[in-house]
């Protein structure tokens, strides 16, 4: 985990209870320090005494079980979810850094669930910009740490453990509507957001989606939809 990383991050426990300002941060323990990356040790949340671990630089956000029961009363109101991974990934990943425009981005770019094995290509492509990946358990084990990527494992299904406004740019795999509104959250303004391997039959309905949660479609095309929060 990239240290810097820390400051944008929140418990996902503590997230959807409280209001964005009053959410306390995540406080880093550095077991193992490389290179500014956290190999090992843990975040802790002062409010609900969470802890969730850092292994081989990937934090893990698992929820113990009674965690994830409390969350589970609001079920996903589409269910068009991402499936295996999408593309090649060299391939995919100059088509992400086009829409996105990365090779002009610093930041944080995030790349949703079934993305996340081209973010080491990613990075090549955007050197000023770390690479924040979700990574679920489809995805297998999670990659050894390397330089520009931060994985995030077993983040909680359409939340995500960001600050609003805290991600330059996002990329994610089908048009599922809570996975939508989450990334507009976390989106900067005038940050860009890709939807990749929707149904070009439900086009019509992720631009609508896309505009009431506050985003800007800025591109159409079949490989994918970008828009930028206003
Ligand atoms: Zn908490």
């Amino acid at each position: 985990m990239f240290i810097e990383l820390a400051e944008v991050l929140v418990c996902p426990v503590c997230r959807p209870r409280h209001d964005e300002g009053t959410l306390q941060g995540l406080v880093a323990v550095v077991g193992e320090l490389r290179d500014r990356k956290v190999i090992g040790g843990w975040l802790g949340c002062p409010a609900c005494e969470a802890r969730f671990p850092i292994r081989d630089g990937a934090v893990c956000f698992a929820l113990a079980p009674s965690e994830a029961r409390d969350r589970s009363g609001r079920e996903p109101s589409t269910t068009e979810s991402p499936s295996g991974s999408f593309g090649p990934q060299a391939e995919t990943a100059l088509l992400v850094a086009a829409l996105l425009s990365l090779h002009e981005a610093a930041g944080y770019v995030l790349l949703g669930r079934g993305l996340g094995a081209m973010a080491e290509e990613l990075s090549r492509l955007a050197p000023a910009s770390e690479i924040v990946a979700l990574w679920g358990r489809e995805d297998g084990p999670v990659s050894p740490p390397s330089a520009g990527v931060t994985r995030l494992s077993d983040t909680p299904a359409g939340s995500l453990p960001l600050r609003a406004a805290s991600i330059t740019a996002a990329a994610i795999l089908g048009a599922r509507e809570d996975v939508i509104a989450e990334a507009a959250r976390v989106l900067r303004p005038a940050g860009r957001l890709a939807v990749l391997g929707s149904s070009p039959a439900r086009e019509g309905a992720v631009l609508s989606l896309l505009r009431t949660t506050g985003l800007d479609p800025v591109v159409v095309d079949p490989r994918g939809i970008v828009a930028r929060r206003v």
